[in-house]
């Protein structure tokens, strides 16, 4: 359906192309916009969010089939603990020691940027096509379920937004990625349980360094909800783990929290200084 799986815009749960529902008649009025929502689907066909290529019969979501099965897949041998492709399994990984010593695994889908992924993601966070996040996390349970098989109840915790940036976007991404993990894989998002309490400029253009600056003491763990964590492992979710600033940021307040293992699990991974030929 079109706009079905993107954030309600202001003033309307379908957009502005809509006739308003006259006074009085409901049964009419709910006719009138089926008939609408009807007609916007046959004049609009469905296309891909990420290419733009229309949609195949059987193409499920909002992204085609094509774009997923192009996805630049993390090549194998990994690192054991952070998912790192490595020429050998044994050999010592250089990302593992940007990681926090608290980070007991990590895992990821595909490299980002990349033509194929930097899209399907762009769709989930700057165009409002949240639902496809139950995509991404289809793959991210494919290739990363060794993080959570011998936890019971895995408890998955978003990287919060900033508040400025949650009212803007109306979800997060984060958030929408942990949920889709947690129906599938069972478990709990808990939500609340870290905190921005601090304001911190976009990443992307930033050096490793002033990464780490950006984040540092960025997030916390409200008092109230230490009892949540303690000795609890946590799975941290976010969309894309580039240099691990972010992630290690919200591992060092969920430690101070009470929290003692912690995993990443992200869709995308950002190449190494390693990797670079
Ligand atoms: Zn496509
Ligand atoms: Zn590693």
């Amino acid at each position: 359906m079109v706009g079905d799986a993107r954030v309600a815009p202001p003033g309307g749960e379908r957009g502005p192309w809509l006739p308003r529902a006259p006074r009085g008649g409901a049964v009419a009025a709910a006719a009138v916009r089926a008939m609408a929502v009807a007609a916007v689907e046959l004049l609009v066909p469905r296309a891909c969010v990420a290419c733009g290529a229309a949609m195949g019969a059987l193409d499920r979501g909002v992204a085609c089939g094509t774009c997923w099965s192009r996805l630049p897949l993390l090549p194998k041998p990994w690192c054991a603990r952070c998912g790192h492709p490595v020429a050998r399994e044994e050999q010592a990984c250089p990302v593992c020691a940007q990681l926090d010593p608290s980070c007991s695994g990590a895992r990821s889908v595909c490299w980002v940027p990349h033509r194929q992924s930097s899209p399907l993601l762009a769709a989930l966070k700057y165009q409002g096509w949240w639902r496809i996040a139950d995509a991404m996390a289809d793959r991210m349970a494919r290739t990363g379920r060794s993080l959570v098989e011998e936890l019971d109840a895995p408890c998955f915790v978003p990287v919060p937004l900033a508040p400025a940036r949650l009212r803007e976007r109306g979800f997060n991404q984060s958030e929408r990625l942990a949920s889709a993990l947690a129906s599938r894989l069972g478990g709990k998002v808990l939500d609340d349980v870290l905190v921005r309490v601090r304001a911190t400029v976009s990443q992307t253009q930033l050096t490793p360094a002033e990464r780490r600056a950006n984040v540092q003491h960025a997030f916390d763990v409200p008092a109230r909800r230490s009892a949540a964590i303690r000795g609890t492992p946590i799975v941290l979710v976010d969309d894309v783990l580039t240099t691990g600033a972010t992630l290690n940021a919200c591992a060092t307040a969920l430690v101070r929290g009470g929290a003692s293992d912690i995993r990443y699990w992200t869709f995308g991974r950002a190449r190494s200084d390693a990797d670079r030929p």
